[in-house]
């Protein structure tokens, strides 16, 4: 498990928490009112080599240690002030990551190099009929001459208004009850359509939508690991979203607690600075607890999926839970201390209903607790085998 970040890892940290304050944060008030994905700070932060960080030199990146991607990541999330353009790079990173753990040399040829370039992506699961429970995707994949032919829609999808390539769940007709597969696709290929971004509470500069396919047909090579075993790379993919979900709310949350100590002792109510009334010490000390627990649960359970230890899926959920309530609950005691300022139209309401949206992307409390649940109790294999991961349940 890390402790301190390496004198490198914190250079990193400081540099984009330093380029997160010049760029994302100075445009998210813009980005939010236009509702689209901030894309001045998305090339800034290519050209910078931020998605280099998150892969291993011999594929093309720059990255020694998964951990100087996170340590660049958290210092954007420190410095960047908006949780949607946050959503937007915790789902790409996914992408990244399925594809430097499971894609095959063909696949890490034909998409790392874009990726960590101009391309965004997606990672395409959940559909009409529901997003917790993944037995019922209907997304189909018929086999034909030049590969598989799939026709379906999926919905709330990050990024997919502006994805280039999507990581997509698709069942394979034919193959039984382990017919679950993830395939590579691509915006021009014909027969996907991208949808144009959900009106949303929040996280506005986020992008989320539908992708459409009808009879597009997906060359067999960009199937990710084997065809109707789509579930374990996806569990992988998700498990790994769901702690940087903790390592970014942790982050987002220090700049929040720097305003609040500033407000406390500034603000003046009943003849002191409000610094001085219990009630509100009560509130500055639960946001740092808080920001605390997630941090370092967040830390765990990252270092747990990297070295792969057996209960790493339910570490991740602990961090997505702890991560995702405790956002809601920080920014409510913001909101709180901040009094009628927070309410008002700007970076603390944002925040407010940005995190809600947190608490459901990435599955739901509940499907955490679920997952962590199945781990603890040590389901018998093949049941495990079905639900552990996600919380989803293949039938
Ligand atoms: C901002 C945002 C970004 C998103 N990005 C993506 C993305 O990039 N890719 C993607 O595939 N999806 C994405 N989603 C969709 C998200 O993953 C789903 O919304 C989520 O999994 C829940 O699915 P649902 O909304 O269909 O709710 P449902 O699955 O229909 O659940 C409805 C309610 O029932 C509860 N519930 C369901 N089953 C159980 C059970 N067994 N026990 C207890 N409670 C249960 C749920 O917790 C929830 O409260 C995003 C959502 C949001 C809000």
């Amino acid at each position: 498990m890390r402790m301190e970040w390496t004198p490198e890892q914190d250079r990193l940290r400081h540099e984009y928490e330093e380029l997160a304050r010049s760029t994302v944060a100075l445009r998210a008030a813009e980005c939010y009112q236009a509702g689209t994905l901030d894309h001045h700070s998305w090339e800034t932060l290519t050209e910078c080599g931020f998605w280099r960080l998150a892969v291993p030199a011999k594929y093309g990146g720059a990255g020694t240690s998964y951990w100087d991607f996170v340590a660049a990541l958290e210092g954007l999330a420190s410095g960047a002030g908006d949780l949607g353009f946050l959503l937007s790079v915790i789902a790409h990173s996914g992408t990244l990551r399925g594809l430097v753990e499971f894609g095959t040399d063909c696949q890490r040829r034909r998409h790392l190099e874009p990726l960590m370039a101009k391309a965004i992506a997606s990672t395409a699961i959940t559909e009409a009929s529901g997003g917790s429970d993944v037995a019922r995707i209907r997304t189909g994949a018929v086999a034909v001459a030049n590969g598989y032919a799939i026709t379906g829609q999926k919905c709330h999808i990050t990024n997919a208004p502006i994805a280039d390539i999507a990581l997509l769940l698709a069942r394979v007709a034919g193959l039984g009850r382990r017919d679950i597969t993830i395939f590579v696709i691509e915006r021009t290929t014909p027969g996907i359509e991208m949808g144009p971004p959900e009106p949303m509470l929040g996280n506005r500069t986020s992008p989320t939508g539908s992708i459409t396919l009808q009879n597009a047909v997906i060359a067999a090579d960009e199937i990710l690991g084997s065809i109707g075993n789509g579930l374990e790379p996806m569990y992988s993919v998700i498990s790994h979203d769901r702690v940087l979900y903790g390592i970014v709310a942790a982050a987002f949350i220090d700049p929040l607690v720097d305003q609040v100590l500033r407000f406390v002792e500034q603000r003046q109510a009943f003849r002191s600075p409000i610094a001085e009334h219990q009630y509100v010490q009560g509130r500055v000390t639960d946001l740092v607890i808080l920001r605390d627990t997630i941090r370092w649960v967040s830390y765990g359970a990252l270092g747990r999926l990297l070295t792969g230890h057996p209960e790493a899926s339910a570490s991740c959920s602990v961090a997505k839970l702890a991560a995702c309530e405790g956002l809601c609950q920080a920014t409510q005691h913001v909101m709180a201390i901040f009094g009628h300022i927070g309410y008002m139209a700007g970076p603390i309401s944002r925040a407010a209903a940005d995190a809600l949206g947190t608490r459901i992307a990435g599955g739901t409390a509940e499907m955490q607790r679920k997952n962590i649940f199945h781990q603890v109790v040590g389901r018998p294999a093949k049941a495990q085998e079905a639900t552990c991961h996600t919380g989803f349940a293949q039938t």
